[in-house]
């Protein structure tokens, strides 16, 4: 899509910001960014919000890293590739040799493309032979895959994201996806508005949608699962269940009609705080809409019980015959650009590509034939899990991309610690992150605009990005950096383009059999399952579902509490997110201009409640004090939060003011997703002015 040298290019790119995945072309001349104008992109049609038309300008930064660092006693020194690649591959062969190829854990990023992910997870498995591999799905939607996955038997979402605009009830569960994921909140208000879509938003927090919702739910923090019982129970009891669906499509009724003893209407009140009548409302609302589409994020997987939430999800979505059409099933909301795709290519413990298992025979057999060497056997350690090794002596050595791990973990104080303690650690970025302060080497790499690769979006949406810029200075694309240090360490790969690694992905990966970047050309896109022959697959369950009858299962899920419920010493719940204008710890959105001014800094909401209680307003500084440790914010009095609710966006690039500071290590228990919003802490008023 380029024009003549030394005009204006023109080429199509995707978002390197959230799950939507929009698409647009980009206007540059020599290294100016113009223009970013959508036309064609599947996902998004002409819409962009914020970050996608503004958010650019990161990539002329002068606060690029354009070369290799290398740490020394005093601090980091520039170094050449040679020298850098020369450390990491000797340090990798001692420790290896000392303490084993467990000892070794790498950390592919959800921003980078499906390939170089791909090539993290085979540098893990195939050259240094361990399955201490992960992605920071873990630390956002590993519950809703999981959660799923017991029920319908595909962890992602059941359609795509213009089949919810024909749903008649859109239900959003912790999501404040007019902020998060603006495109796609984008088409469900339009729904809302002219076509007589219901919409009933469940959160803490009033944000956009809760305000744009016909019903307006606010559960007490933690307790969804409790509430989407309590409904699967009363349409039972009452008979509104579709039969002639859980006849055909689904097993484990009798079961799942047994777990859910005790879920009365008058138990839900007395735990959540929702009024019975609401409760009977939304279960009336659900039976009788024509298509019921659950939206769902981190408000319900960064719990204790995200995992068995997602679940009690799915099956009341089953329960009332709302899977197998358009306008109907679950949409967890992906976080990351590519969150789907980093995990889609093995980038975890268990899993490698298209979610198969290590320990399968079958798997492991076609492995060994591509890759000339058998695959670790068993399960390697996820994020949460290594930065507890770390801490016992066990793992040694970290290779991280694209991963902010000592601000987006929660816990920070405890990971910070963690990293100070790693005898070798490698850090790849675009920026020199507050992560890259505890490396040893830190290798340059390049933003999507200075690649070719693929993303997939929370719709299962594979689409291609070309390089429109050429790299900065001597950084280089993910893809080959990690070439280079697998090479340095014998591998021998000879990849000169990322259609190479898709099509090895392709041979190894039912799921992406017929992904061809022929077949990804422009604008055109492919939603997995995709079958050899390129057809591929919108809507998820078309012929039942991906298990051995084609019957969907009523999971029996259990309710865990929260475990940081206030007290007396810690006595308001803490609750974290995203803001529209910037994206996550912000090494993006802060090193762009526009984006940095409009919102220079960090808050925390406080309820007008609150405030007259402590004698706060806009302005007053606080300190906020957790079990595990604690941050100096200013305030800002809004009636977004109620009560004794407080909430504070994820996006700081002060490393002393990062919600996690705050946050403790307890975790889902089926996943070890971080409990990010079971926090609580107390308010110390620093200044009032
Ligand atoms: Fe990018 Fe998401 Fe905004 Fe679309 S909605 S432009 S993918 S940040």
């Amino acid at each position: 899509a380029a024009g003549r040298e030394g005009y204006i290019r023109r080429t199509k790119t995707v978002c390197t910001y959230c799950g939507v995945g929009c698409s647009f072309e980009v206007w540059t001349k020599d290294r100016h960014i113009l223009k970013v104008e959508p036309t064609h992109g599947p996902a998004n049609g002409v819409s962009t919000c914020i970050k996608g038309k503004f958010g650019w300008d990161y990539v002329n930064s002068p606060e690029r890293l354009t070369t290799p660092l290398i740490r020394e006693e005093w601090g980091f020194r520039e170094a050449s590739w040679d020298e850098a690649l020369n450390l990491i591959a000797r340090r990798f062969r001692e420790i290896r040799a000392e303490s084993g190829p467990d000892a070794l854990a790498f950390i592919a990023s959800s921003k980078t493309t499906n390939e170089e992910a791909f090539l993290m997870q085979k540098l893990a498995r195939a050259v240094v032979g361990t399955n201490n591999m992960d992605n920071c799905s873990r630390y956002c939607q590993s519950p809703a895959t999981l959660g799923l996955w017991r029920t319908v038997g595909y962890g992602g979402d059941s359609g795509s994201i213009s089949d919810i605009e024909q749903a008649g009830l859109v239900i959003g569960i912790g999501t404040n996806t007019a902020e998060s994921h603006p495109v796609l909140a984008t088409r469900v208000k339009r729904s809302h508005k002219l076509r007589g879509q219901r919409l009933i938003m469940v959160d803490l927090r009033e944000h956009e949608l809760a305000r744009r919702a016909d019903l307006f739910v606010q559960p007490r923090p933690g307790t969804d699962f409790v509430w989407l019982n309590a409904v699967s129970r009363y349409i039972l009891e009452q008979g509104l269940e579709k039969k002639d669906f859980l006849a055909r499509w689904v097993n484990d009724l009798d079961g799942f009609r047994a777990s859910l003893e005790g879920y009365t209407l008058a138990h839900a009140e007395a735990v959540t705080g929702i009024a019975q009548d609401t409760l009977r409302q939304i279960a009336r609302e659900i039976v009788q809409a024509d298509g019921t589409c659950i939206l769902w994020a981190m408000g319900v997987t960064q719990q204790m019980g995200g995992s068995e939430t997602s679940s009690a999800i799915s099956n009341l979505l089953l329960l009332t015959g709302n899977y197998m059409r358009p306008g109907a099933g679950a949409y967890p909301l992906r976080g990351h650009n590519n969150v789907q795709g980093a995990s889609d290519m093995g980038a975890m413990p268990n899993y490698v590509t298209g979610y198969q298992k290590v320990d399968d025979p079958g798997v492991r057999a076609r492995y060994a034939a591509e890759w000339g060497v058998d695959l670790p056997a068993s399960r390697g350690l996820d994020n949460h899990e290594m930065v507890h090794a770390i801490h016992a002596g066990e793992l040694r050595a970290m290779y991280l991309k694209g991963e902010e791990m000592s601000l987006v973990d929660s816990n920070s104080n405890y990971v910070d610690a963690a990293l100070e303690k790693l005898d070798f650690f490698v850090v790849q970025d675009v920026f020199f992150s507050h992560t890259a302060s505890f490396a040893d080497v830190v290798l340059p790499a390049s933003p999507s605009l200075e690649k070719d690769g693929t993303f997939t979006n929370t719709e299962r949406r594979i689409q291609r990005l070309y390089r429109a810029l050429e790299p900065r200075g001597g950084s280089r694309p993910d893809w080959e950096i990690i070439q280079l240090v697998a090479n340095r360490l014998g591998a021998g790969w000879t990849y000169t383009h990322p259609s190479q690694i898709m099509a090895e992905i392709a041979r190894l990966t039912p799921l992406y059999a017929g992904v061809t970047y022929e077949r990804l050309e422009g604008f055109r896109s492919l939603q997995w399952p995709v079958h050899p022959d390129g057809t591929d697959t919108p809507l998820l369950f078309k012929d039942g579902f991906p298990f051995p009858d084609g019957k969907a299962r009523l999971y029996p899920a259990q309710f865990v509490p929260p475990v940081e419920p206030p007290t007396e010493e810690y006595d308001l719940h803490f609750n974290n997110g995203r803001m529209l204008e910037h994206f996550h710890e912000g090494n993006m959105t802060f090193k762009t201009g526009g984006i940095a001014q409009k919102v220079p800094g960090t808050f925390v909401e406080v309820s007008p409640e609150l405030a007259g209680e402590r004698g706060l307003q806009t302005g007053s500084v606080v300190r906020l004090v957790s079990r595990h440790g604690a941050v100096r914010v200013p305030v800002l009095v809004t009636e977004r939060v109620s009560g004794h609710q407080l909430y504070m966006p994820m996006n700081t690039q002060d490393a002393a003011q990062a919600v996690n500071r705050l946050t403790g290590s307890h975790a889902d228990l089926s996943t070890h997703t971080p409990a990010y919003k079971d926090t609580a802490v107390r308010l110390e008023v620093l200044s009032v002015d």
